[in-house]
């Protein structure tokens, strides 16, 4: 009765702030795909080439950890904490864990080097935060909100960005840190395969773009008590990538955007092809716009991002608790939790 009467409270007290200032474009963008269920947190794990033939030991792996960056976003948004809270603590669960393309798990560039890159935006002002290029700081996705609670700046990129993490206190790590087996063979069949293709060296996009490589970046969408959403988003970006090389999740609007009157989305896929259709920030402006639902908008983002040929994934939910989570890969780690705590997470379509 009484985890009843709690759930109850937390539903009453996370639904009523949306017949406020935000209620009225809300209803609009969310009449056409109401859900039944009320979402709060979505999270990804990386959409990519995972088949749905992976061995049922890694596949429950997967799942587990996916259940566990869920469970400790959701436990900061039941104590009250903000959807900016529940993101990050998503999102670290994630960056632990050697699974994921962020953090622990990310891939290598081209130089044998891990270079992470992470970002994290409320809806409530806009105000965003990102980093770019790091390579001493245990959780980027910390370093990506020190940056908006902190500086005047969005992205702090390298050098700089890594100046910066020194003064905040947050836990710095040796480069080594984030080496792993998986990831360094990973690197080694690339250049393998580069060095049979191409003598000069010279960087062979579809190399780079194998999505069996590198899948594994880490987002996050959460919506607390106040209404507010927030978004992040976290990758070690592309195996085989350039030295320097900055991809779309660090990209506020391109991988990452927040918006209360609208949607908070975290992308996943080929990073070039993100920025430049803008997937984020698009998603958000189809439904302020031209009044498309929450799943209408993340459709029609991911089939932009198709038409230049980008693949990959995006999670998306509205000031009304809709969540939309598209995919044009063969699979998405990713799950989500309703305002009741009922966790459910999936790798493929057919589950
Ligand atoms: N979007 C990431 C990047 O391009 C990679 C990924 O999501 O898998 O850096």
């Amino acid at each position: 009765m009484m985890t009843f009467l709690k759930h109850s409270f937390y539903y009453l007290a996370t639904t009523l702030p949306f017949f406020g200032l935000t209620g009225a474009l809300a209803a609009e963008t969310g009449s056409r795909d109401e859900s039944p269920s009320r979402y709060v947190l979505a999270v990804h794990g990386g959409s990519g080439a995972m088949g749905p033939d992976m061995p049922d030991d890694l596949r429950q792996e997967y799942r587990e950890a996916v259940a566990a960056a869920l469970r400790a976003g959701y436990a900061q948004l039941e104590s009250g904490g903000s959807s900016l809270d529940a993101v990050e603590a998503a999102i670290v669960i994630m960056e632990d864990s050697p699974l994921f393309n962020a953090g622990k798990g990310a891939v290598f560039t081209h130089e044998g080097r891990n270079e992470l890159d992470a970002s994290i935006m409320t809806g409530n002002g806009l105000d965003g935060g990102a980093v770019a290029g790091v390579t001493n700081v245990k959780n980027p996705i910390r370093a990506a909100r020190a940056v908006m609670e902190d500086t005047p700046h969005v992205l702090l990129a390298t050098r700089g960005a890594e100046v910066f993490i020194e003064g905040t206190g947050l836990e710095r790590v040796e480069p080594e840190y984030f080496w792993t087996e998986r990831r360094w063979d990973a690197l080694q069949r690339a250049l393998e395969r580069e060095r049979e293709r191409d003598e000069s060296g010279s960087l062979d996009p579809d190399e780079v773009t194998h999505p069996e490589e590198y899948v594994g970046t880490v987002g996050a969408v959460a919506l607390d008590r106040e209404g507010n959403l927030a978004a992040g988003t976290s990758t070690g970006g592309m195996n085989n990538k350039r030295h320097g090389r900055i991809g779309d999740s660090p990209v506020i609007g391109a991988g990452t955007y927040a918006d209360n009157a609208t949607v908070a989305v975290s992308g996943t896929g080929w990073g070039e092809k993100f920025i430049r259709t803008a997937a984020a920030h698009s998603l958000s402006a189809m439904m302020a716009y031209q009044g498309l639902s929450v799943s209408e908008a993340a459709e029609a983002a991911l089939e932009r991002v198709a038409s230049i040929d980008g693949y990959g994934g995006i999670i998306a939910l509205d000031p009304r608790g809709n969540v939309a989570m598209p995919f044009n890969t063969r699979g998405m780690y990713r799950g989500r939790v309703t305002a009741d705590g009922r966790i459910e997470v999936f790798i493929h379509h057919e589950e």
